[in-house]
């Protein structure tokens, strides 16, 4: 058995990265555990863009110099901090780079199980060894919580996926295709469907496609810009406060919070987008879903329609862009017996303001705790928030000298 770490870190994308980036920084023994930009690298449909501006998709490092826009910079990329959409593959080597540039070693394994002991946890890594570590930091994003919405979820997979299975969505050449869905993903999925020789249809079940607007001018006047400020989320104010007051987000009523994490920042499409979706294909709004079965080999969908009578719809395949649901029982790697110590919120772990959970010791960040501190941890802004909390917290329990955090500027 090796010997026991102070902290460990589970997750390598842009949260465990930033995380690590601290605890580095702040001399924390410390191993980290994933495969770096994971969900990006191989989740993602080539040809996808980030919804995120440039500015608000910086990983978080104490000294602010590990931007996108200094990536950029040092390869030669474009970049702007507004109005130029950050395409996945430089958002990847982003990641990559700042891994590198930053020194942090990451061991590309999966965390398979976690007990406590006495000293603390004992992780076991690729089902086989066991490492001691005094703390844990659980920073494994939305892949595990994929969820598929009925009824469409009683399909068989060859029929139905998940939008996140689709790295490359050129294999559906020739084919008819639904999304089901009606936020970033759905839409820009079925673009690139179509922009892939795919006969594609989405089903809405609003009756309305929300469409974010152009990003606001930067250097508009004072008084416009105190009217509706800009943040790494968006812009308005109650934008700006999910964006920059996690700490201030954790002390609403839990009903209240529960609300704003689910809906604040609702499904729409980027500006950018919308001239690839609109004309293009069918979009069929106010459609509902109601049954979905196999017929020789292919989707029957039943639909109805606000104040019309049902219809059915046939295609190759359906992909259900419908979102990621946290539910810390489905983490197969957290046993019972730790996971009923987890005080959870609608199946979130609830952390303190440090992002410690209820079992002493163990620390979540990222979407998994956007009940208890916003919707900011759904994206990679957050991270400007968690990672120095976390690594002060730790680097303070290890006896460690503390960094000064620095904030996301534009
Ligand atoms: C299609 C899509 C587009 C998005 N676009 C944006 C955007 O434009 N801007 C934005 O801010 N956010 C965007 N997001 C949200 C995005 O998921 C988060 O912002 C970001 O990925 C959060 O980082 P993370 O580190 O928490 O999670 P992840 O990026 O999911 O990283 C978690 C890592 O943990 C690893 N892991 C999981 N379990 C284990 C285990 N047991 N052992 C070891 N490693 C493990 C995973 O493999 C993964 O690499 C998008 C999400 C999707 C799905």
């Amino acid at each position: 058995m090796s010997d026991i770490v102070d902290v460990a870190v589970i997750g390598a994308g842009p949260y465990g990265l930033s995380v690590a980036a601290h605890l580095r920084a702040a001399g924390v023994d410390y191993r980290h555990f994933g495969m770096p930009m994971r969900l990006w690298k191989e989740t993602m449909p080539e040809g996808m863009f980030l919804k995120s501006q440039g500015f608000a998709s910086n990983l978080s490092d104490p000294d602010g110099t590990h931007t996108l826009e200094a990536f950029c910079k040092a390869t030669s990329r474009p970049y702007a901090s507004y109005g130029l959409p950050v395409s996945l593959e430089n958002f990847v080597s982003y990641g990559q780079w700042f891994q590198a540039e930053r020194g942090l070693a990451v061991e590309e394994r999966t965390v398979s199980g976690i007990v406590q002991r006495d000293s603390g946890f004992e992780l076991t890594v690729d089902g086989v060894d066991r490492v001691l570590a005094r703390r844990v930091v659980v920073a494994i994003g939305v892949e595990a919580f994929a969820h598929v919405a009925e009824p469409l979820s009683a399909l068989p997979p060859d029929l139905c996926t998940h939008s996140s299975a689709h790295p490359d969505l050129a294999k559906f050449n020739g084919q008819e295709v639904f999304v089901v869905g009606a936020g970033q993903s759905a839409l820009e999925t079925a673009a690139l469907l179509h922009e892939n020789g795919a006969s594609v249809q989405v089903l809405v079940r609003k009756g309305v496609v929300a469409w974010n607007g152009a990003p606001l001018n930067p250097d508009r006047p004072l008084l416009k810009r105190l009217r509706e400020p800009e943040s790494g989320l968006g812009s308005g104010w109650a934008t700006w406060f999910y964006s920059n007051h996690p700490e201030l987000f954790r002390q609403l009523p839990s009903h209240t919070r529960v609300y704003r994490a689910r809906t604040a920042l609702g499904p729409a499409g980027a500006s950018w987008l919308r001239p690839r979706v609109e004309g293009q294909f069918p979009v069929l709004l106010g459609h509902a879903v109601t049954s979905a079965t196999e017929q020789d080999g292919r989707v029957r969908l039943a639909v109805t329609r606000a104040g019309q009578s049902g219809r059915e719809l046939e295609a190759d395949h359906v992909i259900a862009a419908t979102g990621y649901r946290t539910d810390v029982r489905r983490l197969q790697f957290l046993p019972e017996a730790l996971r009923s110590r987890l005080q959870t919120l609608v199946g979130s772990p609830v952390v303190g303001r440090d992002y410690q959970s209820s079992v002493p010791g163990l620390f979540f960040v990222g979407t998994a705790v956007a009940p208890t501190m916003g919707p900011v941890m759904r994206f990679v802004f957050g991270t400007w928030h968690a990672a120095p909390v976390v690594a002060r917290k730790l680097a303070g329990a290890s006896g460690r000298k503390l960094q000064p955090a620095v904030t996301a500027s534009r």
